[in-house]
């Protein structure tokens, strides 16, 4: 494959940008090698400055479940850019989306919108911690929850490929007020609430955990971690930023049954555009400024821009069949996977949440974190660079989930299976 415009690009790029990136994971660090420069995206396939065309399965990180430059997001983009790209200054789009949101997972009463999952985590701790007048919060080993002090303790994605789980710069009195337990394990979160009464204001969780691979919870875990918190007075948040709207229309707490006390959302419901958001019971929500004395605020929240591809992006998901159809090409591509490796006689672990999807190289089950390190990463730089070759765009890292789209076809999902038999084969 010739890189050699990237490869010139990436040297100019760490001249100014730490690694020439914006985010660490797409520096190829894990994997070694070049990241390809990209210079656009069409449906399934992007493309870049070297002339190389890709599939796609990193979807920019899940947001784009339609995949790129949709037309009708784009037609409704040029002419919300036309009126004017902020305002500073409510707009009747944030009330379009907000009904949306609260319609399609009912125990989000009352939601604010911010500019990324990071302000969103970060909020509704905050919020969580007024609400009950506590401070310590309970995440889960591998669970990733944006880069916000305090909550980079054993966090995952990006940190658990780098290997730096806990940040210098974090004050250790932040790193303090975290407890962490293994992902699946209630039995030990039980045990922390016991340990420290009146003092947890809230777990976070991943209702699918997405960032060190894909984790599904087991069955009757999230219902456990609804019993605790409320049996210990302490609220329960969902972090749905990747989840909301990928694994079912509204989001897991919709697929799985359980409705948590706040959920933060991102990605997807900014449709390819900077967004987060939080939100949840009312009597909670009403404690955020201006109506209660929680104080948070954002210069460009809320913006016309990301609420009208926002808008857009979900009333084409709100269609029958969607999330079926997107289904289905997710299973049609874990088995074809499946078949490759018994084939090649290379041993996976493939865990598999609707569209989301993990080649674990390991032969072991993945239930949480201890598990998913054991996942073999020299391996996998060799079978992602094999896939880059053949112009599968991998998510560049072991602990990532591949995002299938609605817009990839029977072709694409065949050619990638071709693409991972061949690099089974070549490990
Ligand atoms: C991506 C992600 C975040 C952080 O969102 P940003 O927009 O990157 O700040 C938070 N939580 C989860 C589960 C995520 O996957």
């Amino acid at each position: 494959m010739n890189q050699q415009r990237s490869e010139e690009l990436f040297r100019e790029a760490q001249r100014f940008l730490p690694g020439g990136v914006d985010s660490p994971v797409r520096s190829y660090k894990a994997v070694g090698g070049t990241p390809p420069f990209i210079v656009k995206g069409r449906g399934s396939r992007i493309f870049d400055v070297d002339g190389n065309e890709f599939i796609d399965y990193v979807s920019s990180w899940g947001p784009l479940i339609l995949g790129h430059s949709h037309p009708q997001v784009v037609e409704a983009l040029k002419k919300a850019v036309e009126r004017g790209t902020s305002f500073g200054a409510p707009t009747e789009l944030e009330i379009t989306l907000a009904k949306i949101i609260s319609a399609a997972i009912p125990s989000i009463q009352m939601l604010r919108f911010v500019n990324s999952g990071t302000e969103a985590t970060m909020s509704a701790l905050r919020l969580a911690r007024a609400y009950t007048k506590r401070d310590n919060i309970i995440k889960f080993a591998g669970g990733y929850h944006g880069h916000a002090d305090g909550l980079l303790v054993k966090a995952g994605s990006g940190a658990v490929t780098l290997g730096i789980p806990d940040s210098p710069g974090v004050p250790s009195g932040y790193a303090r007020n975290m407890l962490t337990a293994p992902y699946n394990d209630a039995t030990a979160v039980e045990q922390l609430f016991e340990l420290n009464p009146e003092k947890i204001a809230a777990v976070i969780v991943e209702p699918v955990a997405a960032n060190m691979g894909v984790v599904p919870p087991r069955p009757g875990f999230l219902e456990s971690l609804r019993n605790l918190t409320s049996r210990f007075g302490s609220l329960l948040i969902f972090d749905e930023v990747v989840t909301g709207f990928r694994v079912a229309y509204g989001g897991a707490q919709v697929k799985f049954e359980v409705a948590p006390d706040l959920t933060c959302l991102g990605k997807i419901i900014g449709g390819g555009l900077p967004v987060g958001a939080y939100g949840g019971r009312k009597d909670i929500m009403e404690m955020v400024a201006p109506v209660g004395p929680v104080y948070q605020a954002g210069t460009l929240s809320g913006n016309p821009i990301t609420m009208t591809a926002g808008i857009e992006t979900l009333k084409l998901l709100h269609q029958p069949g969607f999330y079926e159809q997107l289904e289905n090409k997710a299973a049609s591509l874990e088995k074809g996977i499946a078949i490759a490796a018994a084939r090649a006689g290379v041993n996976v672990y493939i865990s598999r949440v609707a569209s989301l999807l993990t080649v674990f190289l390991t032969g072991d089950r993945v239930i949480d974190y201890e598990s998913a390190k054991r996942a073999s990463t020299a391996a996998f730089s060799r079978f992602f660079h094999s896939l880059l070759a053949e112009g599968i765009y991998w998510p560049p890292s072991q602990f990532e989930a591949a995002f299938v789209s609605f817009v990839h076809s029977e072709e694409d999902v065949q050619l990638t299976i071709g693409a991972i038999e061949k690099a089974l084969n070549s490990l």
